[in-house]
């Protein structure tokens, strides 16, 4: 029976870096890693740049899969598909001879691809239930916004529109700067003016754009750095 072990000897019999195979599964059903992973593969002529080699043991020209490896076969392939973000369908799981000169998995196996495709489809189905908003993630060519856009999207919008007890409370801290200004009582002035700026500050991005986010954080650190003062004057 072949192993990982044997197969690896073979390959590098043919002059490869070891066994051509990422996965390897056994009569039995036990999965064998081969090549690593993240390393290229030589399973599939031209396409082992980006795919995945998963090596069924058997010839299933005149052998069928035993049920163990089928169903080893469904729960590797799921696990890869969820892996580097696929949907399981005849476009990301395929043949070897869909792609080269072949009989490569071998005819018994090779029809029953579709089978297994939807076998991963159903240990997909949970994965399904927790990220069925794949399509808002990416943009209209398919490709994946990056994890700022992401972020940025989850943000509440900045209201640009006060309340009425906002504008109420602006009046009142707008009275107190104009009194503390008129009788030179400096916390009065230095109130007023923290509570003016902080309130203010919200509307900077509507006013001066991306500009404006960081011109209302400043005002927000001043404001608060003015109500410290007026505090402090409070009590000395
Ligand atoms: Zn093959």
């Amino acid at each position: 029976m072949s192993s990982a072990a044997t197969v690896h000897q073979w390959h590098l019999a043919n002059g490869w870096a070891g066994i051509g195979y990422h996965y390897l599964i056994r009569k039995d059903g036990t999965i064998e890693r081969g090549r690593p992973r993240d390393t290229v593969g030589a399973h599939c002529y031209g396409e082992n740049w980006h795919s995945i080699g998963v090596n069924i043991v058997g010839n299933f020209e005149v052998a069928m899969p035993t049920d163990a490896q089928l169903d080893a076969a469904e729960r590797l392939v799921a696990r890869l598909c969820q892996m580097y973000g696929l949907r399981p369908g005849s476009r990301t799981i395929k043949g070897h001879r869909d792609f080269n000169a072949t009989a490569c998995p071998g005819q018994n196996l090779y029809d029953m691809l579709p089978d297994v495709i939807a076998g991963v489809g159903e240990i997909m189905a949970f994965h399904y239930r927790w990220f069925s908003h794949d399509e808002e993630l990416t943009d209209e060519f398919g490709v994946r916004h990056s994890r700022a856009l992401l972020d940025k999207k989850k943000e509440p919008a900045q209201p640009t529109k006060y309340a009425r007890g906002e504008i109420a409370s602006m009046i009142v801290a707008l009275a107190a700067f104009c009194y503390g200004f008129w009788t030179g009582i400096a916390p009065f002035i230095l109130f007023g003016a923290a509570f003016l700026i902080y309130e203010v500050r919200r509307i900077m991005p509507a006013v001066f754009g991306p500009v404006g986010v960081p011109i209302a954080n400043v005002m927000r650190g001043f404001s608060i750095v003015t109500l410290f003062g007026a505090v402090l004057l409070l009590f000395l």
